[in-house]
């Protein structure tokens, strides 16, 4: 397995901002591209969901359904392989 773990609490939810949905979910995108992993929450769990785990996080106020939108939107518009240019497309 590979573990990510976000700064701050349970129960804080404005601990759990937009930019660290965005972030963790590109991260999780990369992971799940590089080691073949399907993007399911069935592969992609929380640590409470771990077997044996005493942690609990992320908690009751992170929102998978939005996590999961925004790791598949990561993982589409992603370059495949190696690090390449940014997004394509656009006036240069
Ligand atoms: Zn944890």
């Amino acid at each position: 397995s590979v573990g990510i773990e976000h700064e701050g609490f349970v129960d804080r939810p404005q601990d759990l901002t937009d930019e660290m949905y965005a972030a963790s979910a590109r991260l999780t995108a990369g992971i799940c591209a590089r080691y073949d992993i399907p993007l399911d929450r069935e592969h992609i769990i929380g640590h409470v969901q771990v077997p044996g785990t005493d942690h609990t996080d992320p908690g009751p106020h992170w929102d998978w359904d939005r996590y999961m939108k925004l790791v598949r939107r990561a993982a589409t518009s992603a370059p495949s392989g190696g690090p390449t240019s940014g997004p394509s497309g656009g006036p240069s």
